[in-house]
């Protein structure tokens, strides 16, 4: 497979502080890779700065070969980012917030109202009235989701999107996830619920700025005689920790 995305050397900076420490990983056309690591190991950063919203300090990321600094415009075309928090408007409902978010990201009046056409078919549309701050989370979940996926990105950045949300819903947006690569999208997304790495192609784990596993569940578990990525991920953190 192409690799659609290649981070070459990237290190994050705040003040003398090193968020992200000069980590080397690739993202190949149509995987879902799974972004794993404890609070504060610097997924965030890292996708921020992989979609142009944080300033590298140094290292590269290529995203189709085009350099992610510099053609932020071209390639917010084919990039969705939903972010861990304030992915949505709280103060405002689902279908202003598609409306919103449907405008900023240039589409169409005609595509925006096609869009809530769509929701309204899979969401109750009493709740789409209510503000996004008194729908359940898994419905706010579902909604982001949505407005990540409006304008048909290419690539898709998911940053905890099923943290605090219930297991059963949690299973559904995994099963959303699966479909968007089976449509030959390519899909990055951060958790901690290691339960769910089961869906993703290939893991990372990053643990205070380093990266410090790479590769595809099954053959990880195998080299590293694991039964669970749950023990994978233990030892991986406790071994880096003693270095
Ligand atoms: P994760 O998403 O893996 O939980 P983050 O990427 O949010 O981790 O954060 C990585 C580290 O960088 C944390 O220690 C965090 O406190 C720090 N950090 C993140 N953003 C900033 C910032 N704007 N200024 C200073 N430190 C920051
Ligand atoms: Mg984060």
């Amino acid at each position: 497979m192409n690799n659609i995305i290649e981070v070459k050397n990237l290190t994050k900076k705040f003040g003398n502080f090193i968020a992200v420490n000069n980590i080397n990983f690739n993202i190949k056309k149509g995987e879902i890779l799974g972004f794993l690591g404890p609070n504060g190991a610097g997924k965030t950063t890292s996708i921020k700065m992989i979609n142009g919203l944080l300033k590298i300090t140094s290292g590269e990321i290529l995203v189709n070969g085009m350099d992610a600094n510099k053609n932020r415009k071209e390639l917010k075309k084919i990039m969705g980012y939903m972010s861990q928090k304030f992915s949505l408007y709280p103060l405002l409902n689902s279908l202003e917030n598609i409306e919103f978010f449907g405008g900023v990201s240039g589409l169409s009046r005609k595509t925006i109202k096609k869009k809530e056409e769509e929701i309204k078919n899979m969401v109750d549309p009493l709740l789409l009235r209510q503000n996004v701050k008194d729908i359940p989370p898994g419905i706010r979940q579902k909604i982001s989701l949505f407005v990540c996926l409006m304008t048909d990105p290419e690539i898709i950045f998911l940053d905890e999107p099923t943290s605090g949300v219930d297991p059963e819903v949690r299973r559904n947006f995994w099963y959303e996830i699966y479909d968007l690569k089976i449509r030959g999208k390519t899909i990055l997304v951060s958790t901690h619920n290691l339960d769910e790495v089961e869906y993703a192609d290939r893991i990372l784990i990053l643990h205070h700025g380093d990266l410090i596993v790479e590769g595809e569940p099954g053959g990880l578990l195998k080299k590293h005689k694991k039964n669970s990525i749950e023990d994978l991920f233990k030892d991986a953190i406790s071994n880096h920790e003693q270095n």
